[in-house]
């Protein structure tokens, strides 16, 4: 039994902002600019860089930025986007902010993303029907790449455009390069939402190596408007002069987010080691339970957005126990995702309860540990014990029913 109780509850997400974070935004509100000044753009160019992207449009979310990123593709009534079912709803939202229709594709078990071989299957009878994907969303869920070289194959194949949810995954790598380069996809989104690797606060970032694709989604985030002449349709009237060129929306990031994403992309990769290094301290304390712990894949370097393990069938009845008792341990388990196909609105667009059952099964047994950059070595030796022993009792229980 460790000696450390924690006091409060221990979140399963949390910022870490140091010192020259909160200066670099105080600076901000001591400029001339709180929008539209210098930092956005100064942040989008780091991000790209870093990922060796082209391109990058900030945005004031990673929903805007996925909105955006469909728009610019030209999806609209008449299409389809396929994503997957366990991701957060935004993931397909943003098909349906633009009028198309939606559809999923099952999960891999052994890590949580899109399984390939059924996005394979589903795109061979999709042809069949004339009813292929205008854009596939790819989540990389919890921070682990998605298997990008074998989903640009097929999307050469059936002729559709990928967009990589990356909201997950700043930091992480796919066959040696960053995920968010665009190597095998059209654009790449990010969100530096708090419990993310990253924080703007709120914040949202698409990348892309397409010259059009960002001009078309820099005059989306900001009302379809533009002071460039030459995207303009008649001679300026004069310096005052903008055009409306498309229907934009605000989507804007502030200055004072775009400091704040600044100053954290500095230590970036130190989080990202930290929460691979904690990983490593979860994978080899249940290396020896019933606990099944989603892996990266041999090519990929997660960058650990979320600690997932998965229990076994045999206890899929006590999950909703495992985490109340969790939880009333102080230790905020949590479960990503409910499948969006099981949502009461996509209920009513027609899905339904069995349409995709590996997602189903998935979430009924899935659970996110805690896991962020400060989360203490006491912090997390009290929720692998708590959580072990939590099992030990349910085993003991059934034992002797
Ligand atoms: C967080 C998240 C989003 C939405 O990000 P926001 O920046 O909050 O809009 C979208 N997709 C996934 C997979 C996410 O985890």
């Amino acid at each position: 039994m460790p000696s450390f109780i924690p006091k409060t509850m221990i979140p399963y997400g949390k910022q870490d902002l140091s010192h020259d974070d909160i200066t670099a935004v105080v600076d901000v509100l001591n400029s001339d600019y709180l929008t539209q000044g210098p930092k956005v753009p100064e942040f989008e160019q780091a991000i790209a860089h870093y990922c060796n992207a082209q391109f990058a449009t900030a945005t004031n979310s990673a929903t805007s930025a996925l909105h955006i990123a469909c728009l610019a593709l030209n999806v609209s009534e008449n299409d389809t986007v396929w994503t997957s079912p366990v991701s957060f709803v935004a993931s397909s939202n943003c098909a349906l902010y633009c009028g198309a229709k939606i559809h999923f594709v099952d999960i891999d078990s052994r890590n949580g993303n899109i399984s390939v071989q059924a996005l394979s299957d589903k795109l061979q009878q999709a042809k069949l029907h004339n009813t292929l994907p205008k854009v596939v969303i790819v989540v990389h869920l919890a921070g682990n790449s998605c298997d990008m070289e074998a989903i640009h194959q097929l999307s050469i194949q059936y002729n559709f455009s990928v967009i990589e949810d990356a909201s997950h995954a700043i930091g992480a790598n796919y066959k040696g390069n960053k995920v968010g380069c665009c190597q095998f996809s059209d654009i790449s989104i990010f969100s530096f939402h708090p419990v993310k690797i990253i924080t703007s606060a709120e914040g949202g970032m698409a990348l892309t190596n397409n010259i059009e694709l960002t001009e078309k989604m820099q005059l989306l985030r900001s009302h379809g408007i533009t002071n460039n002449t030459k995207q303009m349709t008649e001679e300026s009237h004069g310096p005052w002069y903008y055009q409306q060129v498309s229907l934009g929306f605000n989507y804007r990031m502030t200055e004072l987010q775009a400091a704040l994403g600044l100053s954290q992309i500095k230590r970036l990769d130190e989080f990202v080691n930290k929460r691979n290094a904690l990983a490593r301290v979860y994978d080899e304390a249940f290396l020896d339970s019933e606990l099944t712990c989603l892996l990266p894949d041999n090519d990929t370097f997660s960058s650990y957005h979320l600690y997932i393990v998965v229990l076994p069938h045999s206890q899929k009845e006590s999950h909703k126990d495992i985490i109340t008792s969790l939880r009333a341990s102080n230790i905020f388990a949590h479960v990503h995702y409910i499948p969006i196909h099981l949502q009461p609105y996509y209920q009513a667009l027609g899905f339904q309860n069995g349409d995709f059952p590996f997602a189903e099964d998935y979430y009924q047994r899935a659970i996110s540990l805690p896991l962020y950059p400060n989360l203490t070595a006491d912090e997390q030796q009290y929720i692998i014990h708590t959580l072990l022993s939590t099992l030990e009792q349910l085993n003991h229980k059934t034992s002797i029913e």
